[in-house]
């Protein structure tokens, strides 16, 4: 058996055009494209505004079922599809999401796909990339520092330094800094507060930046943002302190989609990276919808399961955006359907047709929740070497009964030509006609309405429940003006309920909203059922320990 090459070995033998001909592929003149060494560039704005009468391409969305914890490689068949599509001569572009670089010191590997699907240079997607992150953090920041400052200076606006809800964000996983009291050491150095630091991804500024349409956009959004509230209980926003200007500022080029390749010199635009728990988890809106004016098929990645990806993908950012998509693609593997029918994490590589039908139950729920939204559905099974003939028969077999099709990938050990029939698939579905988007539920609802209709219809759940200080807080900000907004659920992505070990598709549990939040910047509010993370920590031995230069001066060990 041939060794296999690892993600980083793959990525760096890879023959990258320069990026500029990458542009030219799309029509994008090389004076729109502002280009970060050579084999990254920025899109101008003045180039996407210009697209704006151009016809929209089909759009596809690649979600998953409940994952095991190393993923099922969404962003992998994301990129394997997208080169799939080219390959079958479909102008196809990619847009996925870009990698925070804290989690690539623990234990996650980076997120620019894996095998031979991948968009590469893989070590700068994964590190500090274009800046953008660097971007938010600032913007984040000051907003933090001129809140304090704000204070300091005779708190003019009467902010009630115990409601101060703006944190203060960095792009590391450090725990230490999840609680901390500031302007600690005498007059001088302010008020001391009790604060503390999020993951930059976890930022509302990610958010923002991700659901903005345009700069003007960018910037009503960065001033609605509530930073607190005053001993009277009105709210704070940014433009009160009148830092929306000036954080947009910052964010001027973090705004503007980066275009990078596949490692078969395909388009993909890789901006943006907000959370999926407390934030929409998918990639800019901007890099979306110029890509539907470029290509004829764009391929993009919600992250986590269906049950939290997919459904924000549908009813938050394509509500906001007013996107349609046109087909969806769910991946599943063996390996998270036996894991879903019981099977414990180390006993994966076995065979095990019984554990693996059981867990089918997880896929077959996926499937029907994806339909609700009125887009059609095909099954990527997204092969691993561990996988077995009747294994992957099973699963077939199952999706076929549900008037679907199960098709085997083999992207990540082939590239393209391991995805055509899923290529051809999704051509079929897409031009169908198939396709009659609606999100789950209309704007008018109540917020509670909302919450219990996800649950319910997308969770199967029986229940939520809710304190009355959670359903309290919930009207006064539909007394406020804020109940037309979606709600952003905050649930672990390893079951369809609050329970992760509850795998397979559980009916009638009973879903626990402890604490709402309001991202009014954003546009949502946020419900969290459960323990989120906001800042991460590093495990004992954190992959940070193994990653160093080599003797050329590569970088080995990201992965
Ligand atoms: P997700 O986007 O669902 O989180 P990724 O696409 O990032 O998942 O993949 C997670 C990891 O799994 C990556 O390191 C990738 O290289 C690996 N991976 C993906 N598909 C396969 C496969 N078919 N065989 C082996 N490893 C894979
Ligand atoms: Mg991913």
């Amino acid at each position: 058996m041939p060794s296999i090459k690892s993600d980083i070995e793959i990525a760096r033998a890879a023959a990258k055009k320069p990026i500029f001909e990458i542009g030219a592929q799309l029509g994008i003149p090389v004076e729109q494209l502002a280009p970060y060494g050579h084999d990254k560039a920025k899109v101008s704005a003045e180039f996407i505004a210009a697209q704006a009468g151009r016809k929209d391409g089909k759009l596809i969305l690649v979600t998953a079922i409940n994952p095991t914890p190393a993923g099922e490689g969404k962003t992998t068949t994301t990129v394997g599809l997208g080169d799939g599509l080219n390959r079958i001569g479909k102008k196809a572009i990619i847009c996925i999401r870009e990698a925070s670089l804290g989690p690539c010191f623990g234990v996650k590997g980076g997120a620019a796909g894996g095998g031979y699907a991948q968009v590469v240079p893989m070590e700068d997607i994964n590190l500090h990339f274009t800046g953008d992150f660097h971007a938010i953090t600032s913007a984040h920041n000051l907003l933090a520092a001129m809140i304090d400052n704000h204070i300091y200076w005779g708190n003019e606006e009467n902010i009630d330094i115990r409601r101060i809800a703006w944190r203060r964000v960095m792009d590391m996983n450090d725990r230490a800094l999840r609680s901390m009291v500031s302007s600690l050491g005498g007059v001088a150095n302010g008020f001391p507060r009790q604060g503390g630091f999020d993951i930059t991804v976890a930022s509302e500024v990610m958010a923002i930046l991700c659901l903005a349409t345009d700069l003007k956009d960018l910037e009503r959004r960065l001033g609605d943002i509530i930073i607190g509230y005053r001993f009277d209980k009105t709210p704070v926003h940014a433009r009160d302190l009148k830092a929306d200007g000036a954080m947009a500022v910052l964010l001027k080029d973090a705004m503007q989609p980066n275009l990078v390749q596949t490692l078969e010199n395909n388009p993909a635009f890789v901006h943006g990276g907000p959370f999926a728990n407390i934030a929409h988890g998918c990639n800019s809106v901007t890099a979306t919808k110029t890509a539907l004016k470029l290509g004829d098929y764009v391929v993009t990645e919600a992250g986590f399961g269906a049950d939290l990806g997919a459904e924000k993908f549908f009813d938050i950012k394509c509500r906001k955006a007013g996107l349609r998509p046109d087909a969806a693609v769910i991946v599943a593997t063996v390996r998270a359907l036996k894991m879903n029918g019981g099977v414990k994490k180390e006993d994966l590589g076995t065979e095990d047709v019984a554990a693996l039908k059981k867990g089918c139950a997880n896929l077959g729920r996926h499937v029907a929740n994806v339909r609700r939204f009125g887009v059609p559905v095909v099954v990527a099974i997204n092969h691993f070497v561990s996988d077995t003939d009747a294994e992957i028969a099973a699963v077939k077999e199952f999706v076929s009964r549900l008037g679907a099709e199960a098709i085997l990938c083999q992207h990540w050990a082939k590239g393209s030509a391991g995805i055509e029939e899923l290529a051809h698939k999704v051509v079929e579905l897409a031009e169908s006609g198939q396709a009659k988007f609606h999100p789950l539920y209309g704007d008018d609802l109540s917020l509670f309405e909302k919450i219990e209709i996800i649950a319910s219809k997308i969770y199967h759940a029986g229940e939520v429940t809710a304190d009355k200080a959670v359903r309290d807080q919930l009207q006064s900000w539909e007394e406020q003006g804020y109940g037309k907004l979606p709600v952003c659920m905050a649930k672990t992505q390893y079951s369809f309920s609050t329970d992760p070990n509850l795998r397979g598709a559980p009916e009638g549990h009973i879903v626990s909203v402890r604490e709402v939040r309001l991202s009014a910047g954003a546009g949502f509010v946020v419900a969290i059922t459960g323990e989120i993370m906001t800042m991460p920590g590093l495990p004992k031995s954190p992959s940070a320990e193994r990653i160093f230069l080599n003797d050329q001066g590569y970088i080995e060990g990201l992965f």
